[in-house]
């Protein structure tokens, strides 16, 4: 892969960062992260990072992924030629319609879950990015890396991921930058860059909990993994913001440890999610 789109892929993936961090707890972690997308940034030759400025102030996503000859940020077709263009990476490429930049993906996950048929009813909040099948009420992990290997193990064998190890490796890496434990004993371990088919959402509760932060004494006890096409980056936020609100409150977290069934572990949470998560 040509280095600059290599750099501007982990420069996007840490604004991305910070904005969740932001709308999760901020603190202290922000200060590293804006250091090191200073570093990055100042590493970009000058025409790039002029571009970067721009599109940075208009919307977090500024790269996306060509898939299947579509530019996955608007969703418009992508002529032949530009699709060579940007499979070859001489140069940087963007999508004549957004003005994205736009790189080809090579060995990352994709999704392959089929999309429901059109007679089927109009699915809406949770239900339409996750299903009775990825609910896992109890764990049987007992570190963090165990987790998220269990998760996305049900991901593949469900049939929604093609590759299970390039999920892991994807959610480890994104756990080495800053942990995504957050308190109330939560956790949002997610790979971004799955593309091929919509944000998918798999959750796993551990009753006795696990460690997902080394520097934090609190344990995690209810674990949203999550694999997200670039482009739903934005949405993805959302959905964060909408389980946090959910389960900041003690109740909530109490109904789903309760279940110990997928089917009641769905059901719960289809309910709890209704008014926060659209
Ligand atoms: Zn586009």
């Amino acid at each position: 892969m040509n280095p600059i789109i290599n750099h501007l892929i982990q420069l996007q993936e840490l604004h991305l960062i910070r904005v969740e961090q932001a709308a999760q707890r901020g603190g202290h972690m922000l200060e590293e992260l804006n250091a090191s997308i200073q570093t990055l940034t100042e590493q970009l030759p000058p025409d790039i990072r002029a571009t970067v400025a721009k599109m940075q102030k208009r919307d977090p996503v500024m790269i996306v992924p060509v898939c299947h000859a579509v530019c996955t940020g608007c969703g418009m077709r992508i002529p032949t030629s530009l699709v060579q263009a940007v499979r070859i990476a001489e140069q940087i490429n963007i999508c004549p319609t957004c003005t994205r930049m736009l790189f080809y993906p090579e060995g990352a996950p994709r999704q392959i879950a089929k999309a429901p048929s059109r007679t089927e009813p109009r699915r809406v909040g949770i239900t339409r990015f996750s299903s009775p099948s990825l609910m896992l009420p109890r764990l049987a992990a007992t570190d963090r890396d165990g987790v998220i290997r269990e998760l996305a193990f049900l991901m593949k064998t469900q049939g929604f991921v093609d590759d299970e190890q390039k999920l892991v490796e994807g959610a480890l890496r994104r756990e080495a930058i800053v942990s995504t434990a957050v308190e109330h004993g939560l956790a949002f371990p997610h790979v971004r860059g799955v593309e091929g088919g919509g944000l998918t959402l798999a959750l796993g509760i551990s009753p006795k909990g696990v460690r997902f932060d080394p520097s934090d004494k609190t344990l995690t006890r209810i674990v949203f993994f999550v694999a997200i096409p670039t482009a739903a980056s934005g949405f993805y936020l959302k959905l964060l913001a909408g389980l946090a609100e959910t389960f900041s409150d003690p109740e909530t977290r109490k109904a789903l440890m309760a279940e110990d069934t997928p089917e009641g572990l769905w059901k719960t949470l289809v309910k709890l999610t209704k008014r926060t998560v659209s």
